[in-house]
């Protein structure tokens, strides 16, 4: 399964910070996926609500999920655009000489942590 493979990476990643920074516990996630990258975003987070019970800092995790956008270069006219609503045709000049510039891609954004219990300034 693509996305459990991806869930794992991600929790094996974010631990890895987590142990670097000292922490107990990290309250969320966001990830950027790409808009063509394929993955679906509902088994992402099934997968993800199963995998986190089994580790220690990522017990309590929310993902979130940013979709970033996919573009298209031209090698024909150097128009950059966007792949979804065009495919592989060129929406400037009709070139079939494209390729995907993003949109494919998965990175872990932003990690958060518990906010600290209030310290008594007292
Ligand atoms: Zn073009």
């Amino acid at each position: 399964m693509h996305e459990l493979g991806i869930v794992m990476h991600v929790i094996k990643s974010v631990e890895n910070v987590a142990r670097e920074n000292q922490l107990t516990e990290v309250s969320g996630v966001t990830l950027e996926i790409g808009e063509v990258s394929g993955v679906v975003h509902h088994y992402l987070t099934d997968c993800w609500q199963w995998a986190v019970k089994k580790t220690e800092v990522l017990q309590n995790a929310e993902l979130r999920i940013e979709s970033l956008p996919a573009v298209t270069h031209c090698d024909n006219c150097q128009a950059d655009y966007p792949t979804v609503p065009n495919g592989k045709i060129c929406p400037c000049c009709g070139s079939d000489k494209t390729w995907l510039l993003t949109g494919t891609e998965m990175n872990i954004k932003e990690i958060e942590v518990p906010l600290p219990d209030e310290q008594d300034a007292g």
